[in-house]
């Protein structure tokens, strides 16, 4: 129903199966990037002609509509970054390594591992890892463990697993860590594609978002930062744009967000984003939900009448994407033969090599859904598996 508004789909006769790794963008954020290279291109924030004053409302809207979107309590509490990676990385680098703790899931991106292991943290020294049961649940009495056993810790934990489609009860896991007197950070570079989240309900102190993940242009993202740290947290990177005033004696930062946005931003990128999550807004979270259940239960029921398919985890508490494999078969060969029947999916370990080494497997394969995706995208793929199936047995 909503793929006439995705060029892509006009384009391709591919079945596109692959939106844990990056979404098709909608007409409305592709037009507003030929709008800004064709129409005001000009820098933000700084020169002040028509273009250049154009270019920093719509860029400063873009903040407004995220806000919004997210429900935090104000404009400065967003900071746009080059996607979830970076976020994490700002908030590692600039506040985080200074507690003695850092507590991660076992359900975690490399980009939310690798920043730690930079910071000289493994497990025990520095870095502690929740586990999770063999239907890969998020284990809460070990995390209050780990919370008693290393007060005031940096919690990071993603939100939805890219990949296992796992969903962490962040509400749950954001007041557990408080009580203890932890600040928690949250990856949520599955989520806007998939779920509503609001700040204020999950109450987390930082929030990551990636642009491409949400029907944005590329090399795009926001961290959202709660107030009450937006002074405590030191910028991560300076220069042009950053300050109030500079000599050679010393130089004075400006306000948030300003001072956390180093350098020419990713101007048309971010603009993007504001119209990828005006774009959202218009579909709205009661449509994306209902088409996703549906397409995932009649996904995973279709899957299940697979002989030899194996699943991780259970479907009740997952959404976007979902992971398996086939006893026997080794699952980058079911990738090679099933891209030339033209079905995107991605094989392999999907950035999340610690919980795929714990399972004591390689990798799987994982399709990853979008509100565009429909019946018709699942028969393809099971048509498709039929036959690499048949010919790998
Ligand atoms: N975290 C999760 C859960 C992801 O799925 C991804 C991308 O696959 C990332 C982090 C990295 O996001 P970005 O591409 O915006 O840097």
């Amino acid at each position: 129903m909503f793929k006439k508004d995705f060029p892509y789909f006009s384009n391709s006769d591919i079945t596109y199966l692959d939106n844990g790794a990056t979404t098709q963008k909608p007409k409305v954020v592709i037009d507003s990037q030929i709008d800004y290279y064709t129409k005001y291109c000009a820098n933000t924030h700084r020169s002040n002609f028509g273009d250049a004053n154009k270019a920093t409302r719509e860029f400063e809207n873009a903040r407004k509509i995220l806000k919004e979107f997210i429900n935090a309590s104000k404009n400065e509490e967003i900071i746009f970054t080059k996607g979830v990676t970076e976020s994490i990385n700002f908030i590692a680098s600039s506040f985080a390594v200074d507690f003695e703790t850092v507590i991660i899931s076992s359900l975690e991106h490399h980009s939310n591992v690798v920043p730690w292991h930079m910071q000289g943290r493994t497990i025990g020294k520095g870095l502690e890892v929740v586990k999770c049961d063999d239907r890969l649940n998020f284990d809460m009495e070990h995390f209050e463990e780990l919370l008693k056993a290393n007060p005031k810790a940096f919690v990071s934990i993603t939100h939805i697993s890219n990949a296992f489609g796992e969903i962490h009860d962040i509400k749950a896991i954001t007041k557990l860590a408080h009580s203890y007197g932890a600040v928690v950070l949250v990856d949520g570079a599955q989520s806007l594609a998939h779920l509503k989240v609001d700040m204020q309900e999950f109450d987390c102190d930082f929030f990551a978002m990636s642009g491409h993940k949400t029907f944005a242009p590329t090399g795009v993202g926001a961290i959202y930062v709660k107030e009450q740290y937006l002074n405590e947290l030191k910028p991560y990177q300076t220069g042009g744009a950053t300050i109030h005033e500079v000599d050679f004696y010393g130089s004075t930062l400006l306000d948030s967000p300003y001072k956390f946005e180093a350098g020419t931003q990713n101007i048309a990128g971010v603009i993007g984003f504001g119209k990828a999550i005006e774009y959202l807004s218009h579909v709205g979270y009661a449509n994306i939900e209902t088409i996703e259940n549906d397409v995932y239960k009649y996904l995973r029921n279709e899957l299940e009448k697979l002989d030899g398919i194996i699943f991780y985890n259970d479907i009740d508490n997952c959404v976007g994407s979902l992971s398996f494999n086939f006893e026997g078969i080794v699952h980058d060969d079911i990738g090679i033969l099933i891209d030339k029947m033209k079905i995107a999916l991605r094989v392999g370990h999907h950035c999340a090599q610690p919980i795929m080494k714990q399972l004591g497997i390689k990798g799987t394969i994982r399709v990853s859904i979008a509100f565009y995706n429909n019946y018709k995208d699942v028969d393809n793929l099971i048509n498709a598996l039929k036959r690499a199936l048949n010919m790998l047995r």
